[in-house]
């Protein structure tokens, strides 16, 4: 099962607190989980371990779902709806279903 939003693609949230906010996915955690830059962030706290890191708040991405996500398309630059294509060799690729640009 191809995925629409994948590793390194340019995505905007289309719902909860980051709403509208763009980043990039770092991080795909299974089939409907993934790590964007600046998105979804989270406090942690962090024990003093000497030599690692200083003791403190960090602020960090955690996951969010795929669902919330749409692909901005790197053509026109909008939240895009992904379509499929198989081409004549048989590679599966996606389009975007505003500008019908392929997506690499
Ligand atoms: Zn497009």
């Amino acid at each position: 099962m191809a995925s629409k939003i994948r590793k390194g693609d340019n995505v905007q949230v289309r719902r909860g607190r980051d709403r509208g906010k763009q980043g990039r996915v770092q991080r795909v955690i299974g089939p409907t989980k993934m790590v964007v830059e600046g998105i979804n962030m989270v406090s942690r706290h962090v024990k003093d371990n000497p030599g690692v890191r200083q003791a403190g708040i960090i602020q960090m991405e955690s996951p969010i779902n795929s669902a919330s996500l749409a692909l901005v398309c790197p053509q026109c630059d909008t939240p895009a709806k992904v379509g499929f294509q198989i081409l004549d060799d048989g590679t599966k690729v996606r389009f975007c279903k505003n500008c019908k640009e392929t997506i690499g």
